[in-house]
């Protein structure tokens, strides 16, 4: 199913924009001068097109600075002045967003925590009819692409043509390499619903440590995202939130340096020509793979069949080692992913005895 919203391509809120979209700013404003003196440094850079300040922090545990609150948005409104770029923050229920609004703030985005909650997203919603404000919505922190669609969904109810999706990882279930690990296969999901939602990519929060932002920025752009969310503070040891994954507005502009954009085309007849070619040669082999699977479905019915006359089980656990042992040995000699060749032997087997079974109880 595809879902074609009507929802503006960045460059209809931004017209200046010719680069992917990069907002930064810190995780939480801290006082006017860190607000300021931040906001001026990555100003200078000319790829920041938006600058960030959360001001009502989400806390996972309470006791932890929570943010400065409304005397933040004034702040805000000061960025804007001195620097001339667009801001935004945070909202998580009617009476932010109600408060951001009549700040005149240019982007509020739902974080990960409201995103999960329907019924905030729906509040949040409801307060945002009429309004011209562009609304970033963050993944829920669960690999749920329909309660993130369902978010997206509510606030494009709303009349809000400006919407911008962010991937920001979702809370591991086990100790992993990145605070909330990326889940490209949610993004991509997405993305085929919603064709033109603009996505971006917030790897401050995915990564939780600055040495791991190169990294998932450049997967980003791999990945097709249209830009990045990234934390920047003056003085990030300093920083009274998510200190370990902010950079200074230099270190920041040294990432930027070394990332490579890459454009969904390549606006160049050589490229399409020989990417054309390489594309029908897997469409081929697309199509030789589906049909060697039909002849094996011919060969696993008859099995089904033969053994359903002979009373015997459709799944033998001694036969199905063996023939994963077998294909993931096969597969390492051909320079396969093991776990890729597990995950497609695991999936072919499962539907081999899905059909054996259907055969023997059509019998009674
Ligand atoms: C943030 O952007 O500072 C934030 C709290 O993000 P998230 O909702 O992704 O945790
Ligand atoms: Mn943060």
């Amino acid at each position: 199913m595809t879902l074609k919203l009507d929802i503006n391509p960045i460059k209809a809120w931004l017209p200046h924009i010719d680069n992917p979209l990069l907002i930064a700013g810190p995780c939480s404003l801290e006082s006017e001068k860190q607000a300021l003196d931040t906001a001026g440094l990555l100003a200078k850079d000319k790829r920041v097109f938006v600058y960030r300040g959360g001001v009502w922090k989400p806390r996972t545990r309470p006791g932890s600075f929570e943010g400065v609150g409304s005397i933040g948005l004034s702040w805000l409104q000061k960025v804007k002045e001195e620097t001339g770029l667009p801001v935004g923050t945070e909202v998580a229920n009617a009476q932010h967003t109600e408060e951001a609004l009549k700040a005149g703030l240019d982007v509020i985005w739902i974080g990960a925590r409201s995103t999960a909650s329907p019924f905030v997203v729906q509040e949040i919603a409801d307060v945002l009819k009429g309004s011209s404000a562009v609304v970033m919505i963050k993944n829920p922190v669960n690999p749920d692409v329909q309660l993130w669609m369902g978010a997206i969904e509510r606030v494009h109810q709303a009349g809000i043509r400006n919407i911008v999706a962010i991937h920001r990882g979702f809370t591991p279930f086990r100790e992993t390499k990145y605070r909330n690990y990326p889940n490209w296969k949610t993004v991509i999901e997405l993305r085929r619903t919603m064709p033109n939602l603009p996505i971006i990519c917030d790897p401050s929060h995915i990564a939780g440590k600055r040495e791991y932002l190169f990294e998932i920025s450049q997967k980003a752009f791999d990945m097709g995202m249209e830009g990045l969310m990234l934390e920047s503070h003056i003085d990030p040891s300093c920083a009274m939130s998510d200190a370990a994954q902010q950079v200074t507005p230099a270190d920041l502009g040294k990432i930027l340096d070394k990332l490579v954009i890459r454009y969904e085309s390549a606006d160049n007849p050589d490229f399409e020509n020989r990417l054309d070619m390489l594309r029908n040669r897997i469409d081929a082999i697309d199509s030789e793979l589906l049909e060697m699977l039909s002849s094996r479905v011919e060969i696993v019915k008859e099995i089904g069949a033969y053994k359903r006359d002979n009373n015997v089980t459709a799944l033998q656990i001694n036969r199905w080692t063996q023939l994963m042992e077998n294909r993931v040995n096969l597969g390492k000699k051909l320079d396969l992913d093991e776990t890729f060749v597990k995950i497609l032997f695991q999936l072919i087997h499962e539907d081999s005895v899905r059909m054996q079974t259907e055969i023997m109880d059509e019998e009674k």
